[in-house]
């Protein structure tokens, strides 16, 4: 058993003062000091600095490791020539991006005090360095393809890399399954798909309505897709479009990534099916995409969380930079409600979405546990402070488990006060 005694303690209604936490994999209390080490004779004892913060792991639902080696060579500013680009250097991309900087990726998501991510695979050459991560991991196999004739093949290629993934045996790591999108996956892959996820109780997870060209498509196989198709394709027309694409995964909690082009009707079947939507700003914002109108979600009572998606779409997987940047982007959001929901929607909303005991300090919770140095008292308006400046992230607990351990230099001389 261990005890720490944070300065302050950022719990889902308030933050508390006096308080320590006796933990081992999962947090056991959350009491006085001295009720701790009463219950907890031999526990190990970690006092924490003057305003230091302890709040919870952030999770970020959406991340693709494998296209790590991005930083300048894909096209940003609209999606159709991101797309192009992407094809482009595909190979590139994926040969250039080995173990080490696909862990390099994982490490800095560490850093930034990530403790859960949600990895989607597409071809499952970050297996190794998803099962070696120090986080926790919901590991989404990805599906794609739009052609008929190539079904069973890359159905085949599909259950191989979900095999493989259900082959690794360690403590906080998920094997999944992710569907890439409504124009890009045949319907006779996505059913079949979905009875694997329905009898094994799977998360899921899709790509929805990103750009206005996934709306065109959909609608009346119009718009940028058309050529896209039919020169790489030899296809004239969309496979499904996004009512159908939407009831295949009814009664079935989705995390559906995106939908910045997304109707009324859409986001009712969403909210009526309880689906999650995944909030990535800063990609949205550098494909050239709208802004996720996250007043029409609340209206809506839909649940939403923030990712960073890949470094292909990305300069940083970092989600404070993400909340940050969502903050400034919804300029007529009331400040400090929505910096509270920013917070929300990288902890307790994106554990309840991936389905993971964790995302709040609470007895019975995994102990996924981050420590920051405020450099004062927090007020009433932390939630805002913890987005605006970026403290330094001094411990980083997974399962309990110090995994990073940075303490700044000035710790010394302030513990001594
Ligand atoms: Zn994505």
């Amino acid at each position: 058993m261990k005890i720490i005694t944070p300065h302050f303690i950022y719990l889902r209604d308030r933050i508390s003062t006096n308080l320590s936490i006796a933990f081992d994999k999962t947090i056991k209390k959350i009491a006085p000091f001295d009720e701790l080490i009463e219950l907890y004779p031999d526990a190990e004892v970690t006092t924490l600095r003057e305003n230091s913060l302890l709040m919870p792991g952030l999770i970020n639902a959406h991340v693709h490791i494998e296209f790590s080696a991005n930083k300048t060579e894909l096209s940003y500013g609209d999606f159709m020539t991101w797309l192009y680009s992407v094809i482009e250097n595909r190979e590139d991309l994926i040969n250039n991006c080995g173990l080490d900087c696909m862990s390099k990726a994982i490490d800095s998501m560490l850093e930034s005090g990530i403790t859960t991510f949600g990895a989607i695979s597409s071809h499952g050459m970050d297996l190794d360095a998803c099962a070696n991560a120090k986080q926790n991991v919901i590991y989404f196999n990805e599906l794609i393809g739009s052609q008929a004739t190539m079904a069973d093949a890359l159905f085949t290629d599909f259950l191989s890399r979900l095999d493989a993934s259900k082959s690794i045996k360690r403590e906080g790591f998920f094997p999944a399954v992710a569907i890439h999108s409504p124009y890009s996956v045949h319907p006779i892959l996505i059913k079949k798909a979905l009875e694997i996820v329905k009898s094994e109780n799977l998360k899921l997870t899709a790509h929805f309505m990103e750009s206005i060209a996934e709306r065109n498509w959909l609608d009346d196989s119009s718009g940028d897709f058309h050529d896209f198709f039919q020169n790489l394709l030899k296809q004239n027309k969309n496979v499904c479009d996004s009512h159908e694409f939407l009831e295949y995964f009814n009664n079935n909690q989705t995390l559906l990534t995106h939908v910045t082009n997304a109707t009324g009707n859409e986001l009712n079947t969403i909210a009526d099916n309880k689906h999650t939507v995944i909030h990535c700003p800063i990609s949205n914002r550098l494909l050239g995409n709208p802004t996720l109108n996250i007043k029409e979600l609340n209206e809506k009572n839909i649940r939403w969380i923030v990712a960073t998606d890949g470094l292909s779409s990305n300069y940083k997987l970092d989600l404070f930079e993400e909340m940050k940047v969502s903050l400034f982007m919804h300029s007529n959001a009331p400040l400090l409600e929505f910096a509270k929901a920013l917070l929300d929607g990288v902890t307790i909303n994106a554990a309840e979405a991936l389905g993971i005991n964790a995302g709040e300090i609470a007895e019975g919770k995994n102990a996924d546990m981050i420590v920051l140095d405020l450099d004062a008292e927090p007020t009433k308006e932390l939630p805002i402070h913890l987005i605006l400046h970026r403290y330094n992230i001094s411990k980083v607990y997974i399962n309990g488990k110090l995994e990073k351990n940075k303490t700044l230099k000035l710790n010394l001389k302030e513990t001594k006060k």
